[in-house]
């Protein structure tokens, strides 16, 4: 069973057409990034996959759930961070982990909160309300917050944005780790080009909402005969016709 299933996925905003028929899916346990430039469609593909918005047509299956039909049992089983959906501020960082956690009914809350605030070097910030940490501590948080609840499906929009060089790399390091421990799969819209060639086993390319190409970061900087995966975006979202896959 696919972690997700999208087919012939549609959203328009008024004269804008966010998303323009797309079809994916990502195999249970693979860690996939969405990539695009600025506008071409990624947040609203992830808005679409949790149900934040609903979809002109087509349809979109998580982990087996149809989104349309059965999302509340699909939504206990997955979890996401963006930077643009903010955490309550006056809460503290353990309270809006309880909170979080309690939603998603998280046996053993109090342990995996600690345990949390270990690998996210949160502990000295448990007492803090969020509203009064650095952009790079809430994106900690965020994570933390994310996955609470041990997701079988991760998505992730730019999780790394706003963290130091060292706590990416280690947030890195973790994702995949938590990948290999628990078979979970995880898809991430990133403009960091070095980060999804070290994480990612396949990328998806959008375009003004189409997917214009797709495969493993080794396959297209292949394909392209370019040096790197930041070569191979400059191109794409530069208008270079599509390869054929
Ligand atoms: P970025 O890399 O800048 O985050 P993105 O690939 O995530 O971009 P989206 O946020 O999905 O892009 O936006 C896709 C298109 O849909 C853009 O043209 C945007 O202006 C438009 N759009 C997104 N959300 C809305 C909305 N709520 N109302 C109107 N237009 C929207």
């Amino acid at each position: 069973m696919d972690a997700i299933d999208v087919s012939a996925l549609r959203k328009r905003f008024g004269a804008t057409i966010a998303v323009d028929g797309i079809d994916f899916r990502v195999p249970p346990g693979a860690i996939v990034g969405l990539l695009g430039a600025n506008g071409a469609g990624k947040t609203t593909t992830l808005a679409l996959l949790l149900g934040l918005i609903t979809a002109d047509s087509g349809s979109v299956r998580v982990l087996g759930h149809d989104m349309a039909r059965d999302r509340f049992a699909a939504l206990q089983q997955i979890n996401f961070s963006s930077p643009y959906v903010a955490l309550p501020y006056r809460l503290t960082v353990a309270e809006n982990l309880r909170v979080y956690g309690h939603l998603y009914s998280v046996r053993g809350l109090e342990a995996r909160i600690r345990e949390l605030a270990e690998t996210f070097a949160l502990a000295p910030l448990l007492d803090r309300p969020v509203g009064q940490l650095s952009a790079g501590q809430k994106a900690r948080v965020a994570l933390a917050k994310a996955l609470v609840n041990r997701p079988a499906l991760l998505l992730l929009d730019e999780p790394t944005a706003s963290l130091d060089p060292d706590t990416a790399d280690r947030l890195r390091a973790w994702l995949l780790r938590y990948r290999a421990e628990t078979g979970a799969a995880i898809l991430l819209a990133s403009h960091n080009m070095t980060e999804v060639e070290r994480l990612c086993d396949d990328v998806l390319v959008m375009r003004a909402g189409r997917l214009v190409d797709r495969g493993s970061p080794a396959a297209l900087i292949a394909r392209y005969g370019l040096a790197d995966l930041e070569a191979v975006f400059l191109d794409i979202a530069r208008g270079r016709p599509e390869i054929a896959a």
